[in-house]
């Protein structure tokens, strides 16, 4: 079958790779030059299985309340005359009630589990290198009632399968040295070992290289502007994407099946077809720099709970990511809050990088309201979902690729998750623990 992928960040490279591992003729558009150009390019870097709790939980819209306004917030939500934020906004709070977000985090574990294992398997398969440790993950609290709130939840995660242990500050320091410095601000942690990090950006191109090799064509520098259907209910279909390539030239290309992996920019396409996702997006910022001081800088991957920033060790460079703005689809860069991401890099380990010459950046996070992504079918027939990957698309990137590649295939995937389109009772519950 003649499959086109629209989009090639981490998303729609692993759908492509799987989809010609099932036999398929890819073909992948991007507007960009390159894979994974635009929200997978300089994300946190974390395989993160073990912090599943959606952004919406029951102690959200308290927090939101209070974070409204302030510059330096971790989640910052900013009102526009925009339907789409206020709808987005209203499904969020939805998603606040216990019972909503239990099973939020259950959808989140299983497709989070099932993508780790699929990357290992992956790593193996094709030995891509992308600055890859595999140290686990430990999350530090500085302020007690958010430590002892975060016990319930680590217990959760034990009992979805995940090891995420509630450790003591000391231990906090014992599994990570460089945060000697700030021991007398930890009050308790979290560590899983399972969990792993590695270089989104050099993984995908990588990955898409591995592809292009195995026959994938990838035609970059071109945007897509349309989606193009025939036929009425049962009957309706996509009969062609329309593009405009490198030259600027106007072409329409055809195919059997289409997958829709376009992150933030899916709705834009989707919606004059008739498909509304509840996708907006979330701006987020990383500063990387460069490790001057191996041995003082990080090699277990962090997060740090009060300022809800993430670091990871990239061979010679330490990534540190954060914040999220509902805001619009601008990306420019707030110099306030770049300082506020060094300042407190400097602080938490003062003397292992340059900080004088960091290099920011900032991404859209396709975000539903639940954080749970569109993985599967919609009322066209050969139009395929799998974007709305939210603050989790690199965890989830390489078992959403294999899932997609199943039901495009008419398979059913190996994974027990609710996806778009599909019966539960027509799904398997195979996932097995590592
Ligand atoms: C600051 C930050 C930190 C993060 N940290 C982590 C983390 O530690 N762990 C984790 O798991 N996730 C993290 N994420 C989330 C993760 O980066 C995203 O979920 C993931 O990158 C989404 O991938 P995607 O392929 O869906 O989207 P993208 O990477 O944005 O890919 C979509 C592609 O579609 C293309 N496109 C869009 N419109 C068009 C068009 N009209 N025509 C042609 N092409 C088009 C774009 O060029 C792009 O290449 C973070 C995100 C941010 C912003």
């Amino acid at each position: 079958m003649k499959v086109i992928v629209l989009g090639c960040g981490i998303i729609g490279t692993s759908s492509a790779w799987f989809l010609k591992k099932q036999g398929h003729d890819v073909t992948v558009i991007d507007r960009q030059p390159g894979p994974a150009q635009e929200t997978s390019f300089a994300n946190g870097c974390q395989i993160s299985v073990s912090h599943a709790e959606p952004w919406a939980n029951p102690s959200a819209p308290l927090k939101v309340l209070k974070w409204l306004g302030k510059e330096d917030a971790p989640l910052l939500f900013r009102p526009r005359a925009e339907l789409l934020q206020w709808l987005w906004g209203l499904q969020f709070l939805r998603e606040c009630t216990p019972a909503r977000t239990a099973n939020n985090i259950r959808q989140i574990v299983a497709i989070s589990e099932y993508s780790r294992q699929t990357l290992r398997a992956l790593r193996a398969e094709t030995g891509i290198q992308y600055d890859c440790l595999t140290k686990g993950i430990l999350h530090f609290y500085t302020d007690q009632k958010e430590f002892d709130n975060s016990l319930p939840a680590a217990k959760l995660m034990r009992d979805l399968g995940c090891p995420r242990e509630s450790i003591a500050a000391d231990e906090v320091v014992r599994r990570e040295p460089a945060l000697a410095g700030i021991r007398d601000k930890i009050v308790g942690g979290d560590y899983t070992d399972t969990d792993e990090s590695g270089d989104v950006y050099q993984f995908t191109t990588g990955l898409a290289d591995r592809a292009r090799a195995a026959g994938v064509q990838f035609q970059f520098n071109t945007t897509i502007t349309r989606l193009l259907t025939e036929g009425t209910g049962a009957a309706a279909k996509i009969t062609g994407v329309e593009i405009i390539d490198a030259a600027g030239r106007h072409s329409v290309l055809k195919a059997d099946a289409f997958v829709m992996a376009m992150g933030s920019h899916a709705q834009a396409l989707l919606k004059p077809v008739g498909i509304s996702l509840m996708i907006y997006p979330g701006k987020g910022y990383s500063a990387t720099y460069r490790i001057t001081r191996p041995e003082l800088a990080p090699t277990v991957s962090l997060t740090d709970d009060g300022y809800k920033l993430v670091v990871s060790r990239l061979g010679d460079r330490l990534r540190v990511a954060g914040t999220c703005e509902i805001n619009g689809y601008g990306r420019d860069l707030n110099t306030a809050l770049c300082a506020a991401i060094t300042r407190r890099t400097r602080e938490l380990f003062p003397d292992a990088c340059d900080y004088e010459n960091p290099v920011y950046w900032t991404g859209l996070r396709p975000l539903t309201p639940s954080n749970v992504p569109y993985i599967g079918k919609t009322r066209f027939d050969n139009l395929f979902l799998n974007t709305g990957h939210g603050t989790l698309g690199w965890t989830m990137g390489a078992g959403s690729g294999r899932a997609i590649a199943d039901i495009v295939s008419g398979l059913t995937p190996e994974v027990d998750f609710a996806f778009t389109g599909i019966a539960r009772n027509q799904q398997k519950n195979l996932l097995q623990p590592a």
